[in-house]
């Protein structure tokens, strides 16, 4: 059995790579395991881009977890050398009721001092005059918000983390609590860490049938079109979008880039799926769907399919993540649920699951992530 390192980890997917890239930067040893090679397109990190922003957060404790996430990606930039995020702007677009905007953070966005500006119809299409919103839709524009480059900002990522033991194509298959550590079997090996993060994305439950996680694995659909028409040069400058319709649900765009205009539709209730029989084909009607929006509130931007992929959401039943420690194990601490939202946070996720696994006085508050709400029997 190899020898014994500080921490190992399951998972180097987005959070798990964070995870590594922070011990290793606070001194300590690291093992890791995928089982792909990360950045893959088999989970829920892949496809070019991810947005940050923070008028979805208004009110909320994520204020805090944003800003200093996106003041550790500009800090990333700066070690890597690499171009990670573009200010681009977003747009958060919903009818006056709609679950975006009634009672939500979005309505304190609006408040004098956040830097944002609620914009009526008549101006979202003056200012960005390929986009069409019907009467009654709120919108709050967020200029300080950007895109990430996804795959840039897991190569940086895993590049901190260089000195770690990192093994892809290696599956953790289960683990056990050993003595004062953990003991680890991959497909290849038996391995020992005194500590264990788990951060499997979609597949943790299976890491952790034991407890039962409330998670639910959303099959999404990412679409890359052919910027065309007269606004195909002022659509790459931003902004984004998230815009809640009545009718058809919650779709989202991104400013193009090299690969073409991303959109898709965000969250749609009751499409679990199980994480082994992934539907990876993508179907004519589903595309259609989507033109279909666009034909009606972005006419004449999206040309040709370029490319379409499957991503997963994995969503808990509140939206909020789960950070913490493993119950009946503290040497393993869990992250699941990033609820198509996580990404953002990396940084901050990372540094996160290093203090607990280190026993350092956490820098931020992580009870708003507690296993412990999902918990019948907790105190
Ligand atoms: C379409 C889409 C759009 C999104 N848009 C945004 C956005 O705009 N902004 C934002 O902030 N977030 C966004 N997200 C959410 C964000 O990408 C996810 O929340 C985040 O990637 C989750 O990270 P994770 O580490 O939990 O999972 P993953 O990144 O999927 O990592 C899990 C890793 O674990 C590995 N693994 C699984 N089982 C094992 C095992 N047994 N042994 C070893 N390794 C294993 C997998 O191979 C994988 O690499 C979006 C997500 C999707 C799908």
């Amino acid at each position: 059995m190899p020898g014994v390192h500080d921490f190992a980890i399951a998972g180097l997917g987005a959070v798990g790579s964070a995870t590594a890239a922070e011990l290793v930067r606070r001194g300590h040893s690291v093992i890791g395991f995928d089982r792909y090679r990360p950045p893959h397109t088999m989970g829920s990190a892949h496809s070019d881009t991810r947005m940050i922003r923070e008028a979805w957060y208004h009110g909320s404790p994520y204020v805090p977890l944003v800003r200093d996430a996106h003041a550790r990606w500009r800090q990333l930039e700066r070690t890597s050398g690499r171009t990670l995020l573009r200010t681009t702007g977003a747009l958060m677009m919903g009818p006056e009721g709609g679950r975006v905007f009634a009672g939500g953070p979005l309505r304190e966005a609006i408040r004098p001092g956040t830097g944002d500006v609620a914009l009526a119809p008549a101006d979202v299409a003056e200012r960005f005059p390929w986009l069409r919103p019907e009467t009654g839709t709120v919108t709050i524009y967020e200029p300080g918000a950007a895109v990430l480059s996804l795959e840039a900002c897991l190569e940086a990522t895993l590049e901190t983390a260089a000195g770690a033991d990192l093994r892809f194509d290696e599956a953790v298959i289960e683990w056990s609590a050993a003595g004062s550590g953990v003991r680890i079997r991959t497909e290849r090996a038996e391995y020992r860490a005194r500590r264990l993060a788990i951060a499997a994305g979609a597949w943790t439950p299976q890491l952790v049938p034991e407890l039962g996680l409330p998670l639910e694995v959303e099959r999404t659909v990412q679409y890359w079109f052919e910027p065309a028409g007269l606004h195909a040069l002022a659509l790459a400058e931003g902004p984004a979008w998230v815009w809640e319709l009545e009718r058809e649900g919650t779709w989202y765009g991104f400013p193009p880039t090299a690969r073409g205009l991303k959109a898709g539709m965000h969250f749609q209730a009751g499409r679990g799926t199980d994480v082994e029989q992934v539907d990876r084909e993508v179907g004519a009607s589903e595309t259609e769907a989507l033109r279909r929006l666009f034909d009606r509130y972005a006419p004449a931007v999206a040309g040709a399919l370029a490319h379409a992929s499957v991503c997963l959401y994995t969503n808990t039943p509140d939206e909020d993540f789960i950070l913490d420690r493993h119950p009946d194990h503290r040497e393993a601490v869990i992250f699941a649920g990033g609820s198509g939202h996580a990404f953002k946070f990396l940084p901050v996720l990372g540094a996160m699951m290093a203090d607990l696994l280190t026993d350092e006085a956490p820098g931020q508050d992580v009870s708003l992530f507690s296993l412990d709400r999902f918990r019948a029997d907790a105190a």
